[in-house]
């Protein structure tokens, strides 16, 4: 792409483009003309590009042509939509002036144009550029200059302006990542040097950051209080981060600022430690690969409403500590499982309940669509009718949580409802301006001039019959005409004896038809247009003022609160309405036990194909290390990953895939299973296993629970035997944390007799004719080997090599120094002197023998099949 050349020398209309394109340098410029939003010099190359529309040019600029593409008005959001999902951002230009109107003095000049807006990925309102079931969060940094004595604070502020939602946190700056992880917010304002890595790509370029008693004014100006100390404890870290965010809420929006509730300050104290590796290791709400499928979100959802399945993503991605608000949350969703037909009559009205938040949201913004009041409307009806289901269920004993729905929900916007039912017609246009939203009855002086504007229409038809008769020309007709208004038309064979008649007055010939206006014709005329014209003022007005009293309500945003947590109390009530999932016991103490637990995600994704074999994990202080070996597939990662998944469901307040479960509140979770692969950031695998196990050692206490696999793997075997054991004996002896330690190295279960608190685990295997069939089930005591060699060859290894590693590995096992054993070469003792190929052949015969098909179970038989393959 080429860059933008300089304004000089350009025409007056292209003068106005680059003063535009100068206050907004980063973002490309939509420039509205007429129907189209134009792009010009490099936006237009970029903008071509990225949404695959012709580039063509228009006029010159100093000689050379101007580059140049447009898109659509009316299909401008679906473009927008594309700009904004590939990192783009876009400023949009309107014209602010009307143009001429037929009889005023010509145009000089352009029209006067100025940027209204500024599309970016954290300040999106239209559902069109949302996704529904997600957040949209915008997100400020502010880090001290200089770094005081004490503990550094980084201010952490984020705004979902779709919703209004506005909260701010203080941490240090080792738990970034960690916020930045549990939030996932859509654009960063902050100065790079403090994002990390993964995140820079969201990072707005150049956001000042307001200096602290300017950031202080700010605040206080926005939510109209004297000082900002009324909105709360802040520190001044938070508060600048807040005012950065407030800044560039109102330049997106062009000075118009939403509505935006008070800040919320999220103490660090309440919710579930999860660093960023964790987070990465058990796909909670996004998998590592960006999907959403295999997600434990997904697994657990059974929301009717996109703000349901917001608020339950929320819950998942940041787990609480307060056993009182797990209780509360449990109690809530039990509740309603336990009355009968509840949930049948809750689901349908809550896929019914319009997206109150985000419709509030555009009114707020001031892009409110006569489908947003209806949206309120609507809402406001289903609380109305939600209040009648629990009504008569609800007693003295009701759970506190469904108590405040009730109370929060009831008669909380009767005359709000009252004016809406009232105000909205039945049909409504897509927008204001088409007409007609607001319904006859409802505003005596909109009805007079509809009636007026449709009268004088009735009596416009009345004149075109007796014009007619009059003339006797049967065709004569009164047409409406953009320059002329309304005229009386006819052929041009007509016309001629027409324009005789002195009472007409001639306004245009074509070649076939003639064109006449009358005093009478001209006094109607106007009289429709002053009609029409006063009809669609009154009706802005009154949307306008329809839109103030939503906006200015404050119940609309706790009922949409509460309708997102009805929801999601509804859907925890329906995973567990089959009994397969239990309401675990949550207490202060370090318990830990799981009976029968399962993975959501796995078993799901088994599906019929297989059962999936649930486990029990018991973790009590008595005997709280839990040392697991057993073969690769043997089930050790998915058996870790479910313990840390259940500590999350449990303590974000949802039932858990087990028996039974009794949890003693967990602190901090660390989880490191599977690949930690980080080669991005261009540190080894194991540079990046010792900083993960650094970072356990030095957080994890004795409330934490500690999930990790394989530690040590990525060195040589002793090393790596020395680091693991190591690891273990903090872990078991300083930090107390309830843990499950995953390892290869079988050396360590004897360490069962020098540590009291350690217990060997390990996962069941079957031998069959001299082959391994994984049980899935984790038993107490310790592999006898690790089957490696086998898995090697189910994975497709070429038989002679596993031949070879099985007599090697004897050996070594014979001789205990780890030394290489004096065994005779590979291409002596082993290798048939034949090609790869023959190799090949001789591989999948002997595997084609050792099977044996009767014991197979479907999924193993399918595994089988492609090992076979590989073998060909
Ligand atoms: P490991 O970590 O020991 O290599 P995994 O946990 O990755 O093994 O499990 C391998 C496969 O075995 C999984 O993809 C899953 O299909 C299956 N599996 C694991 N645990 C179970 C279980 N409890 N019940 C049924 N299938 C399981």
């Amino acid at each position: 792409t080429g860059l933008i050349p300089s304004a000089e020398g350009a025409t007056p209309a292209m003068a106005q483009w680059f003063a535009l394109k100068a206050q907004e340098p980063d973002a490309l410029l939509f420039f509205r003309m007429g129907d189209f939003y134009e792009l010009f010099f490099a936006d237009a190359e970029t903008a071509s590009m990225a949404l695959d529309i012709s580039l063509t040019t228009r006029g010159k600029h100093n000689d050379l042509p101007i580059p140049m593409c447009g898109v659509p008005v009316a299909a401008a959001p679906a473009y927008l939509a594309r700009l904004i999902r590939r990192g783009f951002r876009v400023a949009v230009a309107e014209q602010t002036e009307l143009p001429r109107k037929p009889g005023e003095p010509p145009q000089k000049g352009p029209l006067a144009r100025a940027i209204v807006r500024l599309v970016t990925p954290g300040t999106l309102t239209e559902d069109e550029l949302l996704e529904a079931g997600r957040q949209n969060l915008l997100l400020a940094l502010s880090s001290p200059k200089k770094p005081g004595k004490g503990e550094a604070c980084i201010g952490v502020a984020w705004i979902d302006i779709s919703t209004g939602s506005f909260e701010t946190a203080c941490v240090g700056p080792d738990h970034v990542e960690e916020i930045l992880a549990q939030l996932d917010p859509s654009e960063i304002l902050a100065s790079p040097a403090i994002v990390p890595g993964p995140f820079a790509a969201r990072v707005a370029p150049n956001v000042a950051v307001p200096r602290q008693d300017v950031a202080k004014q700010r605040m206080a100006q926005a939510f109209e209080v004297a000082q900002v100390s009324v909105l709360g404890d802040f520190d001044d870290e938070e508060i600048r981060a807040g005012a950065m965010v407030l800044d560039y809420v109102r330049r997106s929006q062009a000075g118009a600022m939403p509505r935006i509730a008070r800040p919320l300050r999220r103490g660090e104290a309440g919710t579930l430690g999860l660093d960023p590796a964790t987070r990465a290791s058990l796909d909670l709400v996004l998998a590592r690969d960006g999907t959403t499928t295999h997600t434990l979100l997904a697994s657990v959802d059974r929301t009717s409403s996109a703000a349901g399945q917001r608020l339950l993503s929320q819950w998942i991605a940041a787990p609480s500590t307060d056993v009182a608000l797990i209780r509360d949350r449990q109690d809530g969703w039990r509740w309603i499982g336990s009355q009968p037909g509840l949930i049948d009559r809750l689901v349908p009205l809550l896929k019914h309940c319009p997206d109150l938040a985000r419709a509030l949201g555009r009114l707020s913004a001031g892009r409110g669509l006569p489908r947003d009041l209806a949206a309120i409307r609507d809402g406001l009806q289903n609380a109305d009718l939600l209040v009648e289901i629990l009504e008569p269920l609800c007693s003295a004993e009701t759970p506190a949580l469904i108590r405040t729905l009730f109370s929060g929900l009831y008669g909380r916007a009767d005359t709000l409802l009252g004016t809406l039912e009232k105000a909205l017609a039945d049909s409504l246009p897509a927008r204001i301006e088409d007409g007609g939203a607001i319904a006859t009855g409802y505003d005596p002086d909109l009805d007079h001039c509809r009636s007026l504007r449709d009268d004088s229409k009735r009596t416009l038809a009345a004149l075109q019959q007796r014009y007619a008769d009059h003339y006797n020309i049967a065709t004569l007709k009164i047409r409406h005409h953009a320059q002329l208004g309304y005229i009386i038309e006819t052929s041009a064979l007509h016309g001629a004896k027409l324009r005789e008649r002195p009472e007409l007055t001639f306004r245009q010939g074509t070649a076939s038809l003639v064109r006449f206006t009358t005093d009478e014709l001209l006094g109607l005329d106007r009289a429709i247009a002053e009609a029409a014209e006063r009809a669609a003022l009154l009706e802005r007005r009154l949307f306008a003022a329809l839109v103030a009293e939503c906006v200015a309500h404050p119940a609309l945003p706790e009922l949409a609160a509460l309708f997102a947590m009805t929801d999601v109390l509804t859907s925890a009530a329906r995973l567990a309405r089959d009994g397969s999932w239990c309401s675990p016991e949550m207490t202060g103490e370090q318990d830990f036990v799981l009976e029968a637990c399962r993975h959501p995600v796995v078993e799901a994704a088994l599906g019929k194909s297989a059962r999936f074999i649930p486990n029990d994990c018991a973790l009590q202080p008595e005997s709280r290390v839990m040392l697991l070996t057993g073969p690769n597939m043997a089930g050790k990662s998915t058996f870790l990953r479910q313990t840390a998944l259940a500590v999350i469901l449990a303590q974000a307040g949802l039932p858990v895939p087990a028996a039974r479960a009794r949890i003693g509140i967990v602190d901090r979770l660390f989880s490191r299973v599977g690949a930690a692969d980080d080669l991005a950031r261009g540190r080894s695998t194991f540079m990046v296993e010792m900083t993960e196990t650094a970072a356990i050692l030095r957080q994890a206490g004795p409330r934490s629970l500690v999930v990790v696999d394989e530690i040590g793997r990525g060195t040589s075997t002793l090393d790596g035997l020395a680091i693991a054991w190591a690891t273990l004996e903090a872990l078991h002896s300083q930090l107390g944390s309830r843990t499950i330690f995953a390892t290869h190295f079988h050396e360590l279960c004897s360490l069962s007799d020098s540590m009291p608190r350690l217990t060997p685990y390990t996962m069941a295997v079957r031998e069959w004719q001299g082959q391994v069939v994984f049980q899935h089930e984790v038993r107490k005591g310790s592999a006898r080997r690790s089957w490696g060699v086998h898995v090697a060859q189910l994975a497709g290894v070429p038989l002679p090599v596993v031949r070879r590693a099985t007599r090697l590995l004897a050996a070594l096992e014979r001789d205990q120094s780890h030394a290489i054993p004096a065994l005779p070469l590979f291409e002596t003792a082993d290798a048939a002197a034949g090609a790869p190929q023959e190799m090949c052949r001789d591989a999948l015969r002997e595997a084609l023998e050792a099977l044996d098909p009767d014991t197979l179970s479907p999924k193993a038989a399918l595994e089988t099949l492609y090992a076979l393959r590989k073998l060909a």
